[in-house]
């Protein structure tokens, strides 16, 4: 590998870092063996109904994390390794991917968070290309549904460099709690060094636009869809209920991070986690829920297909992807 090359990558991973709310030094590998692992027939979005719905996942791409001993609160590199080799991944990195969750109701399109714009890490930004193999017109994506405000969910909003939006013409829908909480400049002050440029980027741009529109209370965001408060993650990481009859999609984003860590060990805590204690709650009260409602969920970080139905086992729960 030049030197050139191996600088950008750095680069690139400590953006990676910063996207994602990590401080500490990161790095990708990218070793051939990791790309194999990674499996070249991997399929780039899977579709399904729910009542009237379509539900769409769209695989935004990968962030290949090192692993890093301070990753997991007390879970050594070996452990985690072990969980990974155990749920038949790849344990050369922590293999984070990014899928994006879309709802078809009629001619309408509602996106659940944006993807990473390619500025989250080096192999990530398909979506675009995803959503257009997939049959679906960025341009008639007319509702954007934000979960919370870390870069993997939000840089897909706006272009890199300028910060121009990219969805100018929809509506993005966003929690109070967390639009207020990133937006306020006094909220620098409080942060760790490696999260002031995402509320400075949220400041300079979803602060400011006229197309966003926050949402208190419970109630519906648009017809069928209402939040569900999963504070933890960030202040006001919140998942959502898609309903359609009797029919309910449970859209969980980071209520956990990848199933084989965090879905099979609920109590384990990532370094992602803004108040950890807070989100390991949140986390088992709305698989609690999903598990009792027998509803699907999607995650934004469990890969293709991205959705699935979660049973207890033990402490833990076991993820059961759709076919
Ligand atoms: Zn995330």
């Amino acid at each position: 590998m030049s030197s050139i090359t191996r600088r950008n990558l750095v680069i690139s991973a400590a953006t990676a870092g910063a996207a994602l709310g990590l401080g500490g030094p990161i790095e990708f590998i990218g070793t051939a063996a990791a790309q194999k692992a990674l499996g070249t027939d991997l399929k780039k979005s899977k579709s399904f109904k729910l009542g009237d719905l379509q539900v769409t996942t769209v695989y935004d791409g990968i962030w290949e994390k090192a692993h890093d001993a301070n990753f997991i609160k007390g879970v050594s590199i070996d452990e985690t390794k072990k969980a990974l080799a155990a749920a038949k991944q790849t344990d050369a990195f922590v293999p984070i991917t990014f899928t994006v969750t879309i709802v078809k109701r009629g001619n309408d399109y509602i996106m659940f968070d944006s993807g990473t714009g390619g500025q989250a890490s080096p192999k990530a930004g398909e979506l675009a290309a995803n959503l257009k193999a997939a049959g679906i017109d960025r341009d008639r994506i007319k509702t954007i549904i934000v979960t919370h405000y870390h870069g993997d969910h939000i840089f897909g909003l706006m272009e890199k460099g300028t910060n121009a939006q990219v969805f100018l013409n929809a509506e993005i829908i966003v929690p109070a709690a967390e639009h207020k909480y990133w937006s306020d400049p006094a909220v620098l002050a409080k942060l760790p060094e490696a999260r002031q440029g995402l509320a400075k980027r949220v400041q300079a741009t979803l602060a400011t636009w006229k197309n966003v529109r926050p949402f208190e209370g419970g109630k519906e965001v648009v017809k069928g869809i209402r939040p569900i408060p999963a504070h933890g993650h960030t202040p006001g990481h919140t998942a959502y209920l898609v309903t359609s009859g009797r029919n309910q999609l449970i859209v969980s984003a980071d209520a956990t991070n990848i199933p084989a860590l965090f879905v099979r060990h609920p109590t384990w805590q990532a370094a992602f986690d803004q108040d950890a204690d807070m989100a390991v709650a949140s986390r088992k009260k709305l698989f609690d829920r999903a598990v009792a409602d027998g509803v699907i969920v999607t995650g934004y970080h469990w890969g293709l297909p991205g959705a699935g139905r979660l049973k207890k086992d033990g402490s833990g729960y076991v993820y059961m992807p759709i076919a």
